[in-house]
């Protein structure tokens, strides 16, 4: 979605303010004007957890903030369907290749799969959040270069480069080039969601829309792909949960 307003067009520059609601938990509210806004709407990413306010036009912060204390009852109740950001240290669990494994502090130099779980470096914890991401890019790499290969090649077209990114909005996309862009966090899916993933990409190579034709490539590609898409749809939110960055 896009806020179309500029602070010209709303008095006061509001945009993208964040504002307090106390109460128990306190809620961060961001406010964020919109042109095109007719009344105020609430949202609570799925993703995050992050509250939006949308103003419409010419509202003032004092009404905002009134609708917020209004509605807060309604915000904490969505809040808590949707559980802050984790930050992975040993003792808790990640996900991987739709396992969730223990973190397992040891006196190793490097992120290593074990038995046990993942085990990490128990010299300078703070550091192990980006350790795991790095592992985690590692063998998200492995998994969708081989499988983009296996898929184009069933195809048969070539692909471009492959990339890896931490994108919100979508697990990957195919370039006009034949370029491939996936989601990192996507090892962290079963493996036959990744694959079910690189097949839809790869189609693209063939297909530039989602037409009927389109995903009878991706049936080709990948017969009963039903399941792995809605695994991605109701599993995003915890998927993304994790943070690795400070
Ligand atoms: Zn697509």
């Amino acid at each position: 979605m896009q806020w179309l307003a500029g602070k010209q067009e709303v008095p006061g520059a509001i945009m993208g303010e964040q504002v307090l609601i106390s109460g128990d938990p306190p809620i961060t509210l961001e406010l964020k004007a919109s042109a095109r806004a007719r009344r105020f709407s609430l949202r609570v990413s799925r993703l995050d957890g992050r509250v939006t306010l949308t103003l419409p036009r010419g509202a003032s912060r004092r009404q905002a903030l009134a609708f917020a204390e209004e509605k807060a009852e309604w915000i904490r109740r969505h809040i808590d369907q949707h559980p802050g950001e984790l930050r992975p240290m040993p003792g808790d669990g990640l996900p991987f290749r739709g396992t969730v494994l223990p973190i397992v502090a040891t006196s190793g130099r490097a992120v290593r799969l074990a038995e046990t779980g993942i085990e990490v470096p128990e010299r300078d914890p703070h550091r192990t959040p980006a350790r795991l991401c790095a592992f985690l890019k590692h063998h998200a790499r492995l998994a969708l270069v081989e499988a983009s290969a296996r898929h184009a090649a069933a195809l048969g077209r070539p692909h471009g480069r492959v990339t890896l990114r931490d994108t919100r909005s979508r697990w990957g996309s195919c370039s006009a080039n034949g370029d491939l862009m996936y989601s990192w966090r996507l090892v962290m899916a079963p493996p036959e969601v990744l694959d079910y993933v690189a097949a839809h990409e790869v189609a693209h190579l063939a297909e530039m829309n989602h037409s009927p034709a389109f995903w009878a490539q991706v049936a080709r590609l990948y017969p009963r792909y039903d399941a792995p898409r809605r695994w991605l749809r109701d599993n995003a939110q915890t998927l993304h949960r994790y943070r690795f960055k400070d």
